[in-house]
């Protein structure tokens, strides 16, 4: 029989798939390193994405981050990849993440009375941030951006699915999914989540005409003595869909009914993944919806919590704001493993921010011609990224290759640009972007002046020289190694 063209291409393909010779990730539905394997001839990849009701926090970068670099790992692994991320723009309640996405008040509705515009008018101004952050965090972008509210039919005709199908009941409030019933079929509900309370439905209720605790939303009904600006007439009244609906019909509607990857932050175990996982396959009746589920660790910040209320849910605007490069926020991210914790402090993005200048100086200092790469360093890459995503020793390698001088400039220029192909640090074009930054001779003339006023150890002189650049219009960075980084404002 004769192979289609694709499927020859995709033989082909894996066949000389030699970049990364295997790829394993931790798969938290097995709890196990397990070695990928894509089911057909194009990745399907989902990230849960942003709700568009705020800025953006640097707690949700680590995760977006990890989506993009699992998109470029499979990328450069020669793969091709449907990658599809969502846009949150409606129905996701205050209650937390952890089982009480039902309750409480709507984001979109609470934002609205927090900055006095309409729903639709903040959905707007928080995707264009979110879009311009995540270019300024060099995250490839997806094949689709999925928006919430421009799949309501999409979402609609997946309830009347598990409705026929006698997964559904309604209550005063809403249509509600069923678990009792969906495990009455002999699936299994919340396999992935950690907490004995979601798996047992021992959590204290606040609704009491759920059949079940652990039952969620599908469709929430507007309360009738209000007038939403996002609500939609559907088959069982006017009203919103449920937080997790939309995951589960886009995801299905991009990349089939059964895909590769899901990913997301840790507290998505807990219900809303589990969730995703009994709409679909309760209305599909195909298992597994997704064959690996990826989380990331939380980021915390000065060892503790992140959150609104605390003052330190910083944006990627806070960290621009204090002069640090969002590739310095990139790189921070990369000084632990994603399944790791990490906690954000100012000194330790300052130490990023260090590190990555003295890289890009490295880089400058490599010339402009790029040779053949290193096939050791490169197999050495390759076996940190195929092993679970070990991003902080591929960076701590690049460091290795940039130093030894066995390997030639022209070579470690063409094996950068490689390692950056995962990376995502932006390294070649920064590094020649501020090599042709020439600092006018007056800027050049303080900078050498002050210089020479630290070798003598004068503080107060250099500290004022420091004024004059600055007042220039440029900023100065001194270095550990003494050496002072100048570079324009923007
Ligand atoms: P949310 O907007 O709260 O639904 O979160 C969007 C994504 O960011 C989800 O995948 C969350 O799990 C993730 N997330 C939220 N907070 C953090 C954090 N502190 N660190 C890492 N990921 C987070
Ligand atoms: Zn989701």
């Amino acid at each position: 029989m004769l192979k289609s063209q694709k499927s020859q291409e995709y033989l082909v393909r894996l066949q000389n798939q030699a970049i990364i010779d295997s790829m394993r990730l931790y798969n938290s539905l097995t709890k196990e390193i397990d070695e990928f394997k894509p089911a057909s001839q194009i990745v399907g990849l989902y990230t849960c994405g942003p709700t568009v009701y705020d800025y953006v926090t640097i707690g949700n970068w680590r995760t977006y981050i990890l989506g993009d670099i699992v998109y470029r790992a499979l990328k450069y692994n020669g793969l091709e990849v449907n990658y599809v991320m969502n846009l949150t723009d409606v129905g996701h309640l205050t209650g937390d993440n952890l089982g009480d996405a039902d309750t409480g008040e709507d984001r979109m509705e609470k934002a609205k009375k927090r900055e006095g515009k309409g729903a639709w008018q903040i959905a707007q101004f928080y995707i264009d941030d979110f879009l311009s952050s995540y270019e300024d965090l060099n995250l490839l972008p997806p094949n689709t951006f999925a928006r919430a509210t421009e799949h309501i039919s999409e979402q609609i005709d997946l309830i009347k699915k598990l409705e026929e199908k006698g997964l559904t009941y309604n209550i005063d409030d809403g249509v509600y999914f069923d678990t009792i019933a969906f495990e009455a079929k002999g699936y299994k509900y919340g396999e992935l989540s950690n907490l004995d309370k979601i798996k047992a439905g021992a959590r204290v209720e606040f609704n009491q005409q759920k059949k079940n605790p652990r039952d969620f939303a599908l469709w929430k009904f507007s309360p009738k003595d209000e007038k939403r600006d996002m609500e939609w007439e559907s088959p069982w009244g006017t009203g919103f869909p449920g937080w997790h609906i939309e995951c589960s019909a886009m995801s299905m509607k991009y990349l089939g009914e059964q895909f590769d990857i899901h990913v997301g932050g840790e507290d998505l175990k807990s219900t809303h993944h589990p969730n995703e996982i009994a709409q679909s396959e309760g209305a599909t009746d195909k298992s597994p919806f997704v064959k690996c589920w990826m989380h990331g660790a939380f980021l915390q910040v000065d060892g503790g919590k992140m959150g609104k209320s605390l003052g330190n849910a910083y944006s990627l605007h806070d960290i621009v704001e204090k002069r640090f490069s969002p590739m310095a926020l990139r790189y921070f991210y990369f000084s632990s493993h994603y399944r790791s914790s990490l906690n954000f402090t100012w000194e330790a993005l300052e130490a990023s921010q260090n590190a990555y200048n003295r890289l890009l100086v490295h880089i400058e200092n490599l010339g402009e011609e790029s040779g053949s790469t290193d096939s050791n360093y490169l197999k050495s890459f390759n076996d940190f990224i195929g092993n679970d995503l070990e991003v902080s020793r591929a960076l701590a390698l690049l460091w290795d290759l940039l130093k030894d001088d066995s390997i030639g400039d022209s070579v470690k220029l063409a094996t950068v640009a490689e390692f950056d192909k995962v990376l995502g640090l932006d390294l070649i074009e920064t590094s020649r972007k501020n090599k042709n930054q020439q600092l006018p001779k007056e800027v050049e003339d303080l900078a050498s002046k002050r210089h020479l006023a630290r070798e003598d150890k004068d503080w107060v002189l250099s500290d004022s020289l420091r004024q004059d650049i600055e007042k220039l219009g440029y900023e100065v960075k001194d270095l550990p190694n003494g050496d002072q980084m100048i570079r324009k404002n923007n």
